[in-house]
């Protein structure tokens, strides 16, 4: 069984939450996409985890981890979040945690472009989470990247650095103004923070292929969410990469598989993290109230998240594109606190109606239709049945289901591991 778990909105649905939960029935945990610009928050027993690289099933020591050929690996950051897990009590070691041979470096020079391009545009920056991850898909692209499998060869990454090095120093050094980086330097930083993960790197093809041969259950963890992806996203506010659920098994590394099950979480109201069109954006108090609610401050970068109603039209995109089979509809909790619920049931543009999420000046100037649902007013976090839930609650819940077509299969009511409600 091959099961993709996505995020259906802009990111931080609570994906990190329910690949935790749900990485229990699974042998294999997958990241395929992107890098530590993830923010995946995890509460368990053993305490409260913040990954960024590492796939959720990390905290179990059942489950062996991929990290796939679409990702891009910053070693330093990883290095140092595998560091903090230990503390924290947790195994990490090649039995658990395979990295695929022909996943990219995320280098120090990519990370310091990400910053120069930042401050070149100054007030017309996009919101890059300044990690490198914009510049190190275009260079992998470009074909001029450090992958892990040539950590296993260092002489051929020495010659292959000073190569990339000479070429990167043509944008930093003539273009920006910086000073040049040195390919020594690259090559220390690799042999430090690279090689420590030397015996990971492997042919995760092969095992994931295996793996599935075998009739293991195989979960897909996705980073961020369907109006971020790079092609179906909101262009040019998006991330670098694919994290819709087609992709998944490409990014995985079992590209003649196909995804079985896609598991699309969904949160009860909107939250957005950087720059770009926003449409059911709340402003003033109400959107301070809910942010507060929800917590809604970024887990890489603790900036604060913009909020908003939740939104129909998105999210009904959201649902399309990653081909959801069932939703996870998480943090209904932090909807108790309102008397009215507002909802974003559509959009608005040249005063018309939109009946599809729309791209470009559209989706710019579009101004959403706000509906308010009766709320609930009372604590809702250990609710464990669909019956427990006061009747707004139900209503609410059977509302999202029908305005996005498909069906809601877990409730989630609270960070921990066990606040969720199981639908069918
Ligand atoms: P991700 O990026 O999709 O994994 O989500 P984030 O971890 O960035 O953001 C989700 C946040 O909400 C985390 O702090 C979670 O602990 C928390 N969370 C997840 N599900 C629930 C829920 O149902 N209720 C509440 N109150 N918090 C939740
Ligand atoms: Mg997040």
């Amino acid at each position: 069984m091959l099961t993709a778990i996505v995020g259906i909105n802009w990111g931080d649905e609570g994906k990190g939450r329910m690949v935790d939960l749900l990485s229990q029935q699974y042998d294999v945990v997958v990241r395929y996409q992107g890098g530590n610009n993830a923010g995946h928050t995890v509460v368990n027993d053993r305490g409260r985890f913040i990954l960024n690289l590492l796939p959720s099933g990390i905290l179990r020591d059942e489950t062996v981890n991929v990290m796939g050929v679409g990702m891009v690996i910053d070693v330093e950051h990883l290095y140092n979040e595998a560091q903090r897990l230990r503390d924290g009590g947790i195994t990490i070691d090649p039995d658990h945690l395979k990295i695929s041979d022909k996943a990219t470096i995320c280098m120090p020079y990519h990370k310091l472009l990400d910053i120069l391009e930042e401050e070149r545009l100054a007030d017309k920056k996009f919101g890059s989470t300044r990690r490198g991850i914009a510049p190190v898909y275009a260079d992998k692209f470009y074909k001029k990247t450090i992958r892990m499998g040539d950590l296993l060869t260092p002489e051929v990454l020495e010659e292959k650095l000073e190569g990339i090095v000479e070429w990167k120093n043509l944008t930093i050094a003539n273009g920006y103004g910086h000073e040049p980086i040195k390919a020594k330097d690259m090559l220390d930083w690799l042999m430090k923070y690279g090689m420590a993960f030397k015996d990971y790197v492997c042919d995760t093809t092969e095992f994931l292929g295996n793996a599935a041969r075998e009739g293991k259950n195989i979960m897909f963890e996705a980073q961020l969410g369907a109006l971020r992806d790079i092609d179906y996203g909101i262009f040019p506010y998006t991330s670098s990469s694919s994290n819709i659920s087609a992709y998944a098994p490409i990014g995985a590394g079992v590209p003649g598989l196909k995804v079985d099950k896609t598991i699309g979480i969904i949160k009860a109201y909107s939250s957005c993290v950087g720059e770009g069109p926003f449409t059911c954006e709340l402003f003033g108090e109400d959107g301070d109230k809910l942010r507060e609610a929800g917590n809604e401050y970024g887990a890489a970068t603790g900036r604060p998240r913009r909020v908003g109603g939740f939104d129909v039209i998105a999210s009904k995109y959201g649902v399309e594109t990653q081909g959801a089979t069932s939703l996870a509809l998480t943090k209904l909790d932090v909807l108790s606190y309102l008397d009215k619920i507002p909802v974003c049931v559509g959009y608005e543009y040249n005063g018309e109606s939109l009946p599809r999420f729309p791209m470009g000046r559209a989706l710019k100037e579009a101004t959403p239709v706000y509906e308010y649902f009766d709320g609930w007013n009372c604590d809702i976090s250990s609710c464990r049945r669909f019956e427990d839930l006061p009747e707004n609650a139900q209503k609410y819940v059977k509302y999202i289901e029908n305005a996005v077509g498909c069906p809601v299969e877990y409730v989630s009511v609270g960070a921990e591991r066990d606040a969720y409600i199981k639908m069918f």
